[in-house]
């Protein structure tokens, strides 16, 4: 078997990894957006591939994958392809249309009568996200893809940690972190402690900052809300995806929660009219917050992309409104417009507002990461989705691994 990496060896977005069985058969593992170039050559992927298997539905990952067409097989999580169409649902662009071979956490199976593959799910920042053991010709690739040990998933870090998969010949592991640190919120449930700590004397409302697949943030907001009495206003679109993921775990929370209220923004009402939602529909009316924020601003909770200055506007003669800032701080960098940075940072500078920045990310720390390397056990270690691919050397080998090898992207390497 062979390794190439397309893109990834040295930037965090467009991860794209190819191997190609004795037999010929190519597998690409993630076709991931660029996420900083604005022309990026992206040529490859006109390349032949047999199949393509999808970590995780974040757009570094999967933003590329339509560009095989329909006829190729594309082996994605079943949460992860519920994500990606209602995310295309609600940006009113059609449904995915392709050859989409779903998988669940920790299944077997096999692609192109060649590659055998595991799926170990991850704890991430997006409720389904897989890392992928690949065996052919004998040989045994572990990919980590996105993950970390301090989210509310931990339990899968320790569990593989504890029982890894043996004899791996070469490990990609990601290094988001090598160049980063949390420095105040190192866990989840630290996160949660600190909206708790803002919330829970709050005079008026709080919006909180995030994006809406991340599911362990909305919880830690939900439990937050918990201690408190307090509600947490999702919008429909959130609502949708807590649908999804209550098909998969019953556990999941639902609008029908009682922490749980939903804002029914008119233009994503519309994308639900069709008479396929009339029960969804349904219980969004149900569960509608209403006009109740303007009674009592202080019980709500609005768990958003970006605050709403109308809303805003309207509350602020209420006293201090918390913006909780709870996502990566880079994108709030002017290259990040999408992330509605031009609001975000003038809110900051808002006088009735009280700016709180409470997050942990959803990439393992270094420590974490040396911790699950060693227990992989890899005789070769080579560094993906890292910006730092040298300091990853560095760090590394301080700490006495000696196998840590640094690839180009496009380069084939023999496994
Ligand atoms: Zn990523
Ligand atoms: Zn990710």
């Amino acid at each position: 078997m062979k390794a190439k990496i397309y893109r990834g060896t040295k930037e965090i977005g467009g991860t794209c990894v190819e191997l190609t069985a004795d037999n010929g058969k190519i597998l690409w593992v993630d076709l991931g957006a660029p996420l900083d170039d604005k022309n990026p050559n992206i040529s490859y992927t006109d390349n032949k591939v047999d199949a393509l298997l999808i970590s995780h539905p974040h757009q570094d990952h999967f933003g590329l994958m339509e560009k095989v067409g329909t006829d190729v097989p594309i082996f994605i999580g079943e949460v992860a392809l519920d994500f990606i169409n209602a995310t295309k649902l609600f940006i009113n662009e059609p449904q995915l249309k392709g050859n989409y071979k779903t998988i669940k956490p920790w299944q077997t199976f096999t692609i192109c009568d060649t590659f055998v593959v595991k799926s170990f799910l991850t704890d991430h920042s997006t409720p389904e996200a897989f890392a992928f053991l690949i065996e052919a010709d004998g040989k045994k690739v572990y990919y980590s893809c996105d993950f970390r040990a301090t989210g509310r998933k931990k339990i899968v870090y320790d569990k593989i940690v504890a029982s890894p998969p043996k004899d791996i010949d070469l490990f990609l592991i990601e290094g988001t972190m090598v160049e980063r640190a949390n420095h105040i919120y190192l866990t989840e449930e630290s996160v949660e402690e600190g909206i708790f700590q803002v919330i829970k004397n709050q005079r008026n409302v709080s919006f909180v900052i995030s994006s809406a697949q991340n599911i362990d943030r909305l919880i830690s907001i939900i439990r937050a809300c918990k201690k408190t009495g307090k509600k947490v206003v999702i919008d429909v679109y959130t609502a949708w995806l807590l649908e999804m993921l209550h098909k998969q775990s019953s556990n999941v929370p639902t609008m029908d929660w009682g922490e749980i209220k939903v804002f029914e923004h008119p233009s994503q009402m519309e994308r639900i009219a069709e008479k396929s939602f009339d029960d969804f529909r349904a219980r969004i009316k149900v569960n509608s917050v209403g006009n109740a924020v303007f009674n009592v601003p202080s019980d709500f909770i609005y768990f958003v992309r970006n605050p709403s200055m109308k809303l805003v506007n309207e509350l602020r003669k209420h006293g201090k409104i918390n913006i909780i800032y709870s996502q990566w701080e880079g994108y709030l960098k002017e290259e990040h417009k999408q992330y509605f940075t031009d609001n975000i940072n003038a809110l900051k500078q808002d006088k009735d507002i009280s700016y709180h920045s409470i997050h942990t990310s959803g990439h393992a720390t270094v420590p974490d990461l040396m911790k699950f390397a060693k227990a992989i056990n890899s005789s070769k270690i080579v560094p993906i989705h890292t910006a730092f691919p040298k300091k990853f050397k560095i760090e590394f080998e301080k700490e006495g691994f000696a196998n840590i090898a640094l690839w180009d992207d496009g380069k084939e390497y023999k496994i």
